[in-house]
C-alpha cells in the first residue's frame, strides 16, 4: 500500500481526474506536494479598515446601501449587485453566482469584504471581492496551481486536514530530533490555519526546506551509487587538433579556453567516459570550447548533441553552429518542430543521417534512438536535476558528457553538486573586451534618458530593456509591467521599431522577434527575464533594467552580460524602484562595482531576502519548489550528508525513504538503454 503522503492527490476529496491532472503537470504528484503548496499570504480580519487605498487587497468594513439579485436561469448565471459605502466613500461591487448569499446581505447592514478597491472617480468598485462571513482571524490565501483556484487549492488542503493520520511524519525519526523540528502535522497547521497575527514562520519552514533538499539529495546520492564511471565505448583519434581550430575558429582562443580543449582531449583519449563540466562567467566563451569537443566527435563519424534551456537559446546555437559546422549535416529539434519534421529527424537520427542535433530538453525522450552518439553538451545548465537526469538518460550510449555553466550560485554549491564531474574553468574574458560601465540613474530623467536611448538606437546601438514583471501585480504594486510601460514606450520610441517579448509570448514569436533583433531590424528589445541566460548579440551595446534593485544580484549579473560581448564599449543602466531598501540599494552598489560573478554569486549569497522577486518568470534555480539552495546552504550541506548516511544504512529509513527509493529506482529503469 502507497503510504498516504506519498499517494496521489487524487485520493483527497475533491481531486477528480481533471484536477489531478493540472496538478500532475505543476509537479503536484502527492499529498505531500500538495500540503507543501503553502500560502501566499494571509489576511486578518481583525485587520478591518475603512480606509480606501487604490489598488490595494485589504479586508473593509462595507455599509450597505442598497442591494438586488439579478438571475439568468437559462444562462445559469446569477449576479449580487452592492452598492455601499466604505468609510464615506461610494463603492460598488459584484457577486458571481453565489444567490445564496443575498439572505446574508439583506440580513445585515455592514458587510467584512476582502477585495481591493478600484478607484475611478465617484464610481469606485472593489475587484473580486470575498464576503468573510463566518471566517475570523486569520485566513490563508493561496495562489493558484495552473487554473486551479487558489480558493479550491484552500478547499483541497482543508481536506488532506481532515484525512491525514496524526501520527506520520515524512522525516524519519532520528533526523527530527537531531534537529529539533517540531512535529509533522502541527508545523503544517502552523503554516495553514495559523492562530495569531505573527506568523513568524521561518523556523517552521526550514523543516520543510530541509525535507525537499533531503529528498533531493537521496535521488543524487542513489543515482551516484548506482552509476559511477563508465568505460568507454568509443575511441578518437585527433590529428593536429591545432589545424582543426584554425580552421574552424576565427580568433585566438584564451589560455584557459585552450586549456579546457587540452582537457578534453585527454579526457577522449582516457579509458572512462568525459563527464566534464565547463565553468565560465558571462561571456567568457564557453560555447567555441563545446562546439570544438562535438567537432571533435563528428570527425570521428560519431553523432553529437547539443542541449540548451530555452528555444531561443537553440536557436540561436543552431544558427552559430551553421557557420561553424560547415560540409556536416545539422538539425534542431525543439517543442515547436512539427510531428512531420519530428517524424524525419528522427529517423535520420537513427540512420546516422543526422551528424549533430540540437534541441531543448524535448531530446531527452526515449523515442529518439541514436545510430552512434558519443558527444553531449548540455548547456548554461543551472537546473540540475535537468542534467543530472539528461546525463544519465544518455549513460547507456556510453557517451562524452559536457555541461557548461556560468554560475548563478557560489562556486563551492556548484561543485557539491557536480561532485561527480571534472572541472575546467574559463577565468579570464576574451581580449579586447571593454569593461562594462554600470551607472545608477534617477527616475527624474527617465524620459529624459529614454529620448536619449532613441537617439542611440538611431544611430545603430542595440538596447535591451528589462522589467520585472509583463503585467500588474497586486503585490508588487510599485513595480513596472510591460504592459503598464507599453503606452509610454510607444510614445517615446515613436518611429523606431521596437519587439517585445516575455514569457506570456508564444515561442514562434519570440524567436522571430529576436532574430530581428539579432539581424537588426529592431534596435530595441523590451523584455522580461526571459532573455537572461545566454543570448549573444555580439554587438547589443546597452542594457536597461528598470526596478533594478528588485531582482537577485546574480540575475542583475546574468542580464549585463547580455552586452559587452564584442568590440564596442558598453553599458548597463540601472533604475532604481520607487520604494528602494536599504539592501536594494546594497545590491546595486555591489553590481556597479563588482564585474567578476564568481564574487557577485558569493555576495549574492549572503544577501538574500529583502523584497527579491527573482524569479517571477524563471521557476528558480534548481529543482526546488520551496528551497533556495542560496538562502540555506548550510541546511543543502547538512541534508547532502544525512543523505549519504540514509543511503548507506537502511535500518534508519522510515516507509517514505523506502518508497522514494523504489521510485527513483523505477525511473532509472524505465529510462536505461542497456
Ligand atoms: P558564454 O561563455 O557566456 O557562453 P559565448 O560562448 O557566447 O559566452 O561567447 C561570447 C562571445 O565571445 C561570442 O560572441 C564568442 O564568439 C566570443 N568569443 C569567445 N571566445 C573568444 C575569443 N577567444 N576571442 C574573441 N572572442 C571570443
Ligand atoms: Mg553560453
Amino acid at each position: 500500500m502507497i503510504p498516504f503522503l506519498d499517494s496521489s492527490p487524487r485520493i483527497i476529496k475533491g481531486v477528480g481526474d481533471k484536477y489531478l491532472e493540472i496538478l500532475n503537470r505543476y509537479r503536484y504528484n502527492s499529498v505531500y506536494d500538495l500540503i507543501t503548496h503553502f500560502p501566499e499570504h494571509y489576511i486578518d480580519t481583525s485587520d478591518t479598515d475603512n480606509i480606501i487605498e487604490d489598488g490595494i487587497e485589504k479586508v473593509y468594513l462595507l455599509n450597505i446601501k442598497s442591494s438586488n439579485l439579478y438571475r439568468n436561469y437559462r444562462r445559469r448565471l446569477s449576479i449580487i449587485n452592492i452598492s455601499g459605502t466604505i468609510g464615506e466613500v461610494p463603492v460598488d461591487m459584484a457577486i458571481f453566482n453565489k444567490p445564496y448569499m443575498m439572505e446574508l446581505i439583506r440580513s445585515s447592514d455592514k458587510l467584512r469584504v476582502y477585495g481591493k478597491v478600484l478607484v475611478k472617480g465617484i464610481k469606485n468598485k472593489i475587484e473580486n471581492p470575498r464576503i468573510l462571513k463566518d471566517e475570523e482571524g486569520i485566513i490563508p490565501v493561496y495562489k493558484n496551481i495552473g487554473s486551479i483556484s487558489g480558493g479550491a487549492v484552500k478547499n483541497f488542503i482543508e481536506n488532506v486536514f481532515i484525512q491525514k493520520e496524526i501520527s506520520d511524519d515524512i522525516l524519519p525519526v532520528h533526523l527530527v530530533k537531531e534537529y529539533g523540528f517540531e512535529p509533522f502535522w502541527g508545523s503544517l497547521e502552523k503554516i495553514h490555519s495559523p492562530d495569531s497575527a505573527e506568523h513568524k514562520f521561518e523556523s517552521i519552514r526550514e523543516r520543510f526546506i530541509y525535507t525537499e533538499f533531503l529528498f533531493f539529495q537521496l535521488e543524487i546520492a542513489y543515482i551516484r551509487e548506482r552509476s559511477g564511471k563508465i568505460k568507454r565505448g568509443r575511441k578518437y583519434l585527433i590529428h593536429d587538433p591545432e589545424k582543426t581550430i584554425r580552421d574552424h575558429v576565427n580568433f585566438q582562443l584564451t589560455s584557459d579556453q585552450k586549456k579546457a580543449v587540452e582537457n578534453i582531449m585527454s579526457d577522449l583519449s582516457g579509458n572512462f567516459t568525459m563527464q566534464r563540466i565547463l565553468l565560465g562567467d558571462v561571456g567568457s566563451g564557453k560555447t567555441i570550447i563545446s562546439f570544438i569537443f562535438l567537432l571533435f566527435a563528428v570527425q570521428n563519424g560519431y553523432q553529437g548533441a547539443f542541449l540548451a534551456p530555452t528555444e531561443i537559446l537553440i536557436s540561436q546555437h543552431f544558427e552559430n553552429a551553421a557557420g561553424f559546422f560547415k560540409g556536416i549535416n545539422i538539425a534542431i529539434l525543439t517543442g515547436s518542430t512539427s510531428s512531420s519534421e519530428r517524424k524525419k529527424i528522427i529517423s535520420d537520427l537513427q540512420s546516422g543521417k543526422i551528424q549533430l542535433i540540437f534541441g531543448t530538453h524535448s531530446l531527452i525522450n526515449d523515442k529518439i534512438i541514436f545510430h552512434n552518439l558519443s558527444a553531449i553538451v548540455i548547456d548554461e545548465q543551472h537546473r540540475f536535476g535537468v542534467a543530472q537526469r539528461a546525463a544519465l538518460f544518455y549513460k547507456g550510449e556510453k557517451a562524452d558528457l559536457m555541461v557548461t555553466t556560468a554560475t548563478p550560485i557560489p562556486r563551492t554549491l556548484l561543485l557539491s553538486l557536480y561532485k561527480d564531474l571534472d572541472v575546467s574553468e574559463i577565468r579570464s574574458m576574451p581580449e579586447g573586451r571593454l569593461p562594462i560601465e554600470t551607472l545608477i540613474l534617477k527616475q527624474e530623467i527617465r524620459e529624459q534618458f529614454y529620448s536619449e536611448i532613441k537617439r542611440r538606437a538611431e544611430g545603430g546601438e542595440k538596447v535591451f530593456i528589462v522589467l520585472p514583471l509583463i503585467s500588474e501585480s497586486t503585490r508588487f504594486k510599485n513595480l513596472r509591467s510591460l504592459e503598464r510601460e507599453a503606452p509610454f514606450f510607444k510614445k517615446i520610441f515613436k518611429g523606431v521599431t521596437f519587439g517585445v517579448i516575455s514569457g506570456k509570448v508564444d515561442t514562434e514569436e519570440r524567436s522571430s522577434v529576436f532574430r530581428k533583433f539579432s539581424d537588426g531590424d529592431i534596435r530595441i528589445l523590451i523584455s522580461t527575464t526571459v532573455i537572461e541566460v545566454g543570448i549573444d548579440i555580439r554587438d547589443a551595446t546597452i542594457m536597461v533594467i528598470e526596478d533594478a534593485d528588485k531582482f537577485g544580484l546574480s540575475q542583475l549579473h546574468q542580464l549585463r552580460g547580455r552586452v559587452g560581448r564584442g568590440d564596442k564599449k558598453s553599458f548597463c543602466y540601472l533604475f532604481p524602484s520607487s520604494r528602494i531598501t536599504s539592501t536594494g540599494s546594497e545590491r546595486l552598489r555591489i553590481i556597479k562595482e563588482t564585474s567578476n560573478g564568481f564574487e557577485i554569486a558569493e555576495k549574492d549569497l549572503g544577501m538574500r531576502g529583502g523584497g527579491n522577486i527573482a524569479g517571477t518568470e524563471q521557476s528558480g534555480y534548481l529543482d526546488f519548489r520551496i528551497s533556495d539552495i542560496r538562502e540555506y546552504p548550510e541546511l543543502y550541506f547538512r541534508a547532502s550528508r544525512d543523505a549519504a548516511a540514509l543511503i548507506k544504512n537502511k535500518t534508519l529509513h522510515n516507509i517514505h525513504i523506502t518508497k522514494k527509493l523504489e521510485l527513483i529506482e523505477k525511473r532509472l529503469k524505465k529510462i536505461s538503454f542497456s
